[in-house]
């Protein structure tokens, strides 16, 4: 049987998208490589649910996540950063290692933040307020509209890892007032790794201009003056086979219905999740906010590495383990992308013959 690569990315990627990797390059200082680009920005804007820019990096998510550091903050800016999970805490890592002072969130694997903890904890000095949207290593989603909401007009960007969500779970960049939105090619947007996407609000953009911290290749603002070039390119040579995969992606994105695609990641996930509990097997998760990008599975007796690998060898579908302490204690499976009822279907029936 093919295999299923039932994992929070890479995802499976669907044929139409993988027949433009094969084609031949085209130069990235013509005419031909602009349309595509433009057109893929404009695909990005509709996915991102925004009118401003997404710049595009050949990188992983992390590199985003880094790259929204450097150029929206100075050494020594004071910013609030939640963690709920694996990707929470390094993102807050990553600040520290540029020198920020980062007031921290921890709130405790497997739950979210509330609107009221960040209330209590944001102060006047907070430059910016970091959070992810789906944390792929606990399955719970923080309440991103809400903090949006409440942080509209304050003197402060709102910054979102939604790396793992974006283009399976409602995101409202513009609506919500987020200024930095950052997601990567491999999860729910159907295409292979190596391609972030960042989109920036006008006020992130000021907060650009503002930084003063060394960067050359991930220049936000060299990308955006690229961009808006009557013929839009990008600074240095771009991954023009993944630029192309990526367009055709979000093209299939565009042909479903935005709200068709995140009701179809809904009820996978509401399928899936009703499946595994039917099977008497425990979620990880706090109940209130599920995620329907991703199921966090907890086998509290350790045998999460051996399920996942009997699931690999024997039914060749591949899931997640657990991350740091929930090593071994879970399984994760992806949802996200290119998925449909036979895998969810093909999962479930693995999963129910091996335990
Ligand atoms: C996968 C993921 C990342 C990291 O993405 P890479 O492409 O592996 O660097 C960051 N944040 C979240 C929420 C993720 O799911």
């Amino acid at each position: 049987m093919e295999k299923l690569l039932m994992t929070p990315g890479p995802t499976n990627v669907p044929e139409r998208v993988l027949n433009k990797m094969k084609e031949n390059m085209i130069h990235h200082r013509t005419s031909e490589y602009s349309k595509i680009f433009r057109e893929l920005n404009e695909r990005l804007k509709f996915v991102f649910q925004t009118n401003s820019n997404v710049l595009t990096f050949p990188s992983a998510g992390t590199g985003a996540l880094e790259a929204s550091i450097i150029n929206c903050f100075n050494t020594g800016d004071k910013v609030l950063a939640i963690s709920i999970g694996d990707f929470g805490d390094r993102f807050i890592k990553i600040a520290k290692i540029y020198g920020l002072n980062v007031d921290e969130i921890r709130i405790p694997w497997g739950k979210a933040v509330s609107l009221g903890e960040i209330q209590d904890k944001l102060k006047e000095d907070h430059k910016g307020v970091i959070i992810t949207h789906n944390e792929t290593s606990t399955g719970a989603v923080n309440p991103i509209k809400e903090i949006g909401e409440f942080l509209k007009n304050k003197n402060l960007i709102y910054i979102v890892d939604a790396v793992s969500s974006l283009g399976a779970i409602d995101i409202q960049m513009d609506n919500w007032n987020i200024d930095v939105l950052a997601t990567a090619s491999q999860k729910a947007l159907m295409c292979p790794p190596g391609l972030a996407f960042i989109g920036l609000s006008p006020k992130a953009i000021d907060y650009c201009k503002a930084s003063k911290m060394p960067k050359f290749y991930f220049d936000f603002l060299e990308g955006i003056k690229y961009m808006e070039k009557s013929e839009p390119q990008n600074p240095y040579t771009p991954a023009v086979s993944l630029i192309s995969a990526a367009n055709e992606a979000i093209t299939m994105i565009e042909e479903e219905g935005l709200q068709n695609v995140f009701l179809r990641h809904k009820v996978l996930a509401e399928k899936f999740r009703g499946e595994i509990k039917g099977m008497g097997l425990k979620l990880f998760t706090d109940e209130r906010v599920l995620s329907n990008a991703i199921t966090a599975i907890s086998l509290d007796n350790g045998n999460g590495d051996e399920i996942k690998s009997r699931l690999e060898k024997e039914y060749n579908i591949v899931v997640a383990g657990g991350q740091g302490a929930t090593k071994g204690k879970m399984i994760r499976v992806g949802h996200m992308g290119y998925v449909d009822d036979y895998m969810i279907d093909r999962t479930l029936d693995a999963i129910r013959k091996v335990i």
